[in-house]
């Protein structure tokens, strides 16, 4: 190896160092976590958010967290018979060297997960049961939007916002940072949108209200109202 590459090397850490030198960006990881395929293709939700962005946060991003998540869960048995929802409600049994790592790439595993189902969609309203519950519960879309969109814009740094939805079908805002989310509380996440700058800097660069604003143009409610009556009858989960 040469001093080039052990310098780029030494820069890196633990285990995203690990996954980028056995490659395991863009293909299957070995172990229990698996990448689930973009529903859809890459440029299905064009011109919104462009192709190259969804490929690289798929195949790269979300791919890393499952690499490092399937990383910790070789060594730890446990982990590894557990399905992501659970096991984020368990992080603080998990022993202290591990604990960080499974909170950041379990959570964007689960985040990930979710926000790839709720896309490729063209937009507009929701109906029956789901727009009633936003009109009773978020006072109705347009106030839902702003408000939403006001969360993504307000996050520091890199983080989440989501709607959450409790069994009885009643709807919340909640914006967590990094990749946390509120499954960690033993909460469900209806829909959300991720607001880390690799979601849009490609397309947007720092304007991530432009972003947040072109999202809802994209956002699939035929799906997002599959997850709504999940919800509602317990089999929601990431
Ligand atoms: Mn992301």
């Amino acid at each position: 190896m040469g001093p080039t590459r052990r310098n780029i090397l030494a820069g890196l850490t633990g285990i995203a160092a690990a996954a980028v030198t056995r490659g395991a960006w863009a293909q299957a990881a070995p172990g229990p976590f698996t990448l689930p395929p973009l529903p859809y293709a890459p440029d299905a939700n064009e011109p919104h958010i462009d192709a190259q962005t969804m490929t690289l946060h798929h195949d790269r991003h979300h791919a890393a967290y499952v690499a490092a998540l399937n990383n910790v869960a070789k060594d730890n048995a446990s982990l590894a018979a557990m399905p992501v929802h659970s096991l984020l409600t368990k992080l603080a049994d998990l022993p202290d060297a591990i604990r960080t790592t499974v909170r950041n790439n379990g959570g964007g595993h689960a985040n990930h997960s979710m926000f790839w189902q709720v896309m490729g969609g063209r937009g507009g309203s929701p109906d029956g049961d789901l727009l009633a519950a936003v009109d009773r519960d978020l006072g109705g879309m347009d106030a839902m939007k702003v408000a939403f969109s006001r969360m993504g814009v307000g996050q520091f740094g890199s983080g989440w916002v989501f709607i959450t939805v409790d069994p009885s079908g009643k709807l919340a805002l909640a914006a967590r940072p990094n990749q946390d989310t509120p499954l960690m509380e033993g909460g469900r996440v209806l829909m959300g949108n991720d607001v880390w700058e690799h979601a849009y800097y490609l397309k947007y660069q720092n304007r991530r209200a432009d972003y947040l604003a072109a999202w809802w143009n994209v956002v699939n409610w035929d799906a997002v109202a599959a997850r709504y009556a999940q919800a509602k009858a317990g089999t929601l989960t990431i």
